[in-house]
């Protein structure tokens, strides 16, 4: 089967198409735009299998999308590329809703027009098995919670940041190809990831980097926002299985049940590195900043028999213990991330 997998140079996107490559057979084409979060370091391991290829460029190009569907005749889709980081979007929406609205839209009407010709069965009515669009997105979508209950795929969608209203979007574009035009799509809704090869904005990242520097480590508000943290590679095999045995048109949640204060996850990094508290800086809260965010997975584990496997403990040891020992990836990715943020 060929794969195109968009954003595979980012975190979840190259950690996904490692975990792909090793466990099928499958071709993957990795379409990326390389923005300040994308990393071919990330790969590194895996650019010279044949089953592979990256192509550099842009989802909200529609020409070169036609070229390449056609090129690799492209059966499924796996939809990470994005913008993904909220500050940001609070300064700069615009880009949010080009590629995450627009670029996502461009991908479904190439993969509606490409499929209709060339992957219908042979009665012309119903697209084959294998052919399928996985649109990767987040339980920001449905806002925040209160001290109680938790997101199903049943809770309103109430996106509270313009990352999360143009993540909404984008789901609704999906949704409205399904039942407009009977794309085979699903749509996937994870809590905050963590592991391996993520940019340090991102909250673990951030702090293990200020730690190891010994730098302040900035916490909004009272730190007391809780996130559901799911590491990478519980994440990779929730969407492995989404992939292979989800129903078309469906929602699923995918967390990790390990609901953590932001204090108490950046305390634990805090102590395992050996560092002092007294790093922790609270600063001014962010804009519609939500607070808690928690996942239901009873469908995911129910239907597909998905559950993750790693705890919070262990997930995070290993997180730290990876960026010990590639302190240099950190350093070239924001070094290079520095330099593509000049060119704009
Ligand atoms: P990331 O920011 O690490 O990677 C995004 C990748 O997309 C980068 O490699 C970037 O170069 C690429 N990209 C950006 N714009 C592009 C464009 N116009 N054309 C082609 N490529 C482009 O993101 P991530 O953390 O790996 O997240 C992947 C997906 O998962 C996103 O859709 C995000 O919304 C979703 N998600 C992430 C998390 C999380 O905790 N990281 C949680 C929930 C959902």
């Amino acid at each position: 089967m060929n794969i195109l997998v968009t954003g595979g140079a980012g975190f979840i996107g190259s950690n996904f198409i490692k975990y792909m490559l090793s466990k099928y057979d499958y071709t993957i084409v990795n379409l990326d735009l390389l923005t300040y979060a994308g990393n071919l370091q990330n790969l590194k391991d895996i650019e010279h299998e044949e089953r592979y290829h990256f192509v550099k460029g842009d989802i909200c190009d529609r020409d070169l999308l036609s070229k390449l569907f056609h090129q690799y005749d492209i059966q499924a889709v796996i939809h990470f590329a994005a913008e993904s980081h909220v500050d940001r979007s609070i300064d700069e929406p615009e880009v949010f809703l080009k590629t995450n609205v627009f670029g996502t839209q461009a991908l479904l009407d190439t993969a509606k027009h490409y499929w209709k010709v060339h992957k219908l069965d042979k009665y012309c009515t119903e697209y084959k098995d294998d052919v399928k669009f996985i649109q990767i997105s987040t339980d920001e979508v449905y806002g925040a919670l209160g001290k109680e209950g938790y997101f199903t795929e049943k809770t309103n969608l109430s996106p509270n940041s313009p990352y999360s209203a143009s993540k909404a979007s984008a789901d609704l574009m999906v949704r409205a190809y399904y039942e407009t035009y009977k794309l085979p799509a699903v749509i996937t809704r994870c809590s905050n990831n963590y592991g391996p090869y993520q940019y340090p904005e991102k909250l673990i990242p951030l702090v293990i980097s200020q730690a190891l520097n010994n730098l302040p480590i900035p916490v909004y508000g009272d730190g007391k926002q809780v996130r559901d943290w799911l590491y990478v590679e519980d994440h990779c095999s929730a969407i492995d299985s989404v992939f292979h045995n989800g129903r078309i048109g469906e929602v699923y949640n995918i967390g990790g049940n390990n609901e953590k204060e932001n204090i108490e996850t950046i305390k634990f990094i805090l102590n395992y590195l050996n560092k002092s508290e007294d790093l922790i800086e609270f600063v001014e809260d962010r804009l519609g900043h939500d607070r808690r965010y928690a996942i239901a997975n009873t469908k995911i584990s129910e239907e597909l028999g998905w559950v993750p496997s790693n705890t919070f403990n262990d997930g995070l040891s290993k997180t730290i213990q990876w960026y010990l020992e590639n302190r240099k990836w950190t350093m070239s990715h924001i070094s290079n991330a520095n330099k593509t943020s000049k060119k704009h």
